[in-house]
C-alpha cells in the first residue's frame, strides 16, 4: 500500500531560485516532448513509447540543451514519464488531451528513486543538484520511502514522500452484515445523504471561501494582464485556492474517518467523467472536484483502515426505485421520489443512497466463491450496474447534474 506524507520545507533564497528555475526548464522540456510526440504521430503515425520519451529527455540533457545538466538526471527522466502518462490518461478516457503546460502550472519535480536523502535527526533533506534543505517533520513517517516530489504551492515549498507499507488485514467483504454497509449519495445541496437517513451538510466555511474565490476571480479581467496588480490578485487567488483545498481535505478526512468508524463497507457511485469534462460552471466543477477527491479518499482509506469500498455505476441511480428497482423517471428539479409501482415515497437523494447500498450488496452477494482474502475487492471499478437489470426499451437515465 502506498501512502503520501507531506512536509513543509524551507529552501534558502538561492535554493528556492534554483528550484524555480528547474521547474521552468522542466516545463519547457515537457512541452517539447509533448509537441514531438504529437508531431511524430501526425507525420508518420509513429507512437513514441515511454522508453523513447525517456531516451529523448536524457539525450537533451546529455547535450546540455537548456542547461538540463543542472538538474538531476532522474528528475529529467520523470518529466518524460509525465508526458507519457498524460497521453495514457487521455487515451484511457480519464483526461482531456494533454495541453501545453504554462510555466505557472508546472509546479513540482519528482525524484523517482535516488538523488535525495532525509536526515531525521537534523531535520535536513538533501536533494541532488540543489543542496540540503531545512524540513519540518511534523509527524512520523511510516514505511519505506519510494519517491519524493518537491512542490511549490503559493509561495511555499513542500516535500511529498511516497512510502510503501503493509496494508492491515481486513475481513472478507462477504461476511460483513448488511447494517455495517452504508450507501452514500453525493449531492450539490447536501454534501452527502446516507441510506440510514442521516446526511452530511456542506460546511458553511467552504461555501464562504468559494464565494471569495469567485469574487476575486471576477476582479481579475479588470486588471491589465501581467501587471503588478494582476499578479497580486493571482497570488491571492492561489493562496485562497490552497486554503480552500486544505479546508476541504480537513472536512472530508474527518467525515471519512467517522463513516469508516461506523461502517465496514462504503458504497458510492462513481462520477460520470464525460459529463464532468464538459462542465464549465465554476461552482459545479468545484463540487465535481470535491466528489472526485472524496471517492479517491474512500478508496484508499478503506485500504488503510482495513475496510471495504465499492463503487457502483452512476448510470440511472437517480431514476430507479431502490425498493422495487423499477424505472421512475424524474426531472432534475424534483426533490421527491414517488414510486408509482410500489408506492414508496421518500427524498430523492435518500432513494439514491439506498439504491447505492442495494447495488453494493447485490455485487457482494454475487461475488462467489469467497475471494482470496479480499485483495481485489476494493478495485475502483464500477461493478454492479443498473444497465444490465433493466429492459432494453428504457432510455439512458439522465445524470444527476
Ligand atoms: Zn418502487
Amino acid at each position: 500500500m502506498l501512502s503520501a506524507y507531506k512536509y513543509r520545507t524551507y529552501p534558502t533564497r538561492e535554493q528556492g531560485m534554483r528550484l524555480k528555475r528547474n521547474l521552468s526548464l522542466l516545463c519547457k522540456l515537457y512541452n517539447e516532448l509533448r509537441d514531438e510526440k504529437i508531431r511524430r504521430y501526425k507525420e508518420n503515425g509513429e507512437s513514441l513509447t515511454q522508453t523513447d520519451l525517456r531516451a529523448m529527455a536524457l539525450g537533451k540533457r546529455r547535450n546540455n540543451n537548456d542547461n538540463l545538466q543542472t538538474i538531476f538526471s532522474q528528475v529529467v527522466q520523470n518529466t518524460a514519464d509525465r508526458v507519457h502518462s498524460a497521453f495514457k490518461n487521455y487515451l484511457g478516457g480519464r483526461a482531456r488531451f494533454p495541453k501545453n503546460k504554462r510555466y505557472s502550472k508546472y509546479r513540482s519535480l519528482t525524484y523517482p528513486q535516488f538523488g535525495f536523502q532525509l536526515n531525521n535527526q537534523t531535520s535536513r533533506l538533501y536533494l541532488a543538484k540543489i543542496g540540503s534543505l531545512r524540513i519540518f517533520l511534523h509527524r512520523a513517517m511510516r514505511g519505506e520511502i519510494r519517491r519524493l516530489s518537491i512542490k511549490y504551492e503559493a509561495g511555499e515549498w513542500y516535500a511529498i514522500f511516497i512510502t510503501k507499507t503493509e496494508a492491515p488485514e481486513r475481513p472478507p467483504v462477504e461476511i460483513v452484515p448488511d447494517e455495517k454497509i452504508s450507501g452514500i449519495d453525493l449531492g450539490f445541496e447536501k454534501f452527502a445523504a446516507l441510506d440510514n437517513g442521516a446526511s452530511i451538510e456542506y460546511p458553511k466555511f467552504l461555501r464562504q471561501s468559494e464565494e471569495k474565490i469567485k469574487r476575486l476571480q471576477r476582479r481579475l479581467p479588470r486588471r491589465q494582464r501581467g501587471s503588478k496588480r494582476w499578479k497580486q490578485i493571482c497570488f491571492s487567488l492561489a493562496k485562497l485556492h490552497l486554503h480552500v483545498k486544505r479546508q476541504r481535505d480537513d472536512f472530508q478526512n474527518k467525515e471519512m474517518a467517522e463513516l469508516y468508524k461506523k461502517n465496514d463497507v462504503l458504497v458510492l457511485e462513481g462520477l460520470n467523467v464525460q459529463n464532468m469534462l464538459r462542465n464549465h460552471n465554476l461552482a459545479k466543477s468545484m463540487a465535481d472536484a470535491s466528489f472526485c477527491k472524496f471517492i479517491r479518499k474512500a478508496h484508499f482509506k478503506a485500504e488503510m483502515l482495513g475496510k471495504h469500498f465499492i463503487m457502483v455505476d452512476p448510470w440511472g441511480t437517480t431514476q430507479f426505485c431502490y425498493n422495487c428497482l423499477e424505472w421512475v423517471p424524474k426531472a432534475l428539479s424534483e426533490r421527491q421520489h414517488h414510486c408509482s409501482h410500489c408506492g414508496e415515497k421518500l427524498q430523492r437523494d435518500l432513494n439514491s443512497a439506498k439504491l447505492a447500498k442495494r447495488l453494493g450488496i447485490l455485487s457482494i452477494r454475487r461475488r462467489s466463491p469467497p475471494s482470496d482474502g479480499g485483495s481485489s475487492l476494493a478495485e475502483p471499478k464500477p461493478l454492479p450496474s443498473l444497465r444490465g437489470m433493466v429492459s432494453q426499451g428504457v432510455e439512458a437515465g439522465s445524470h444527476r447534474f
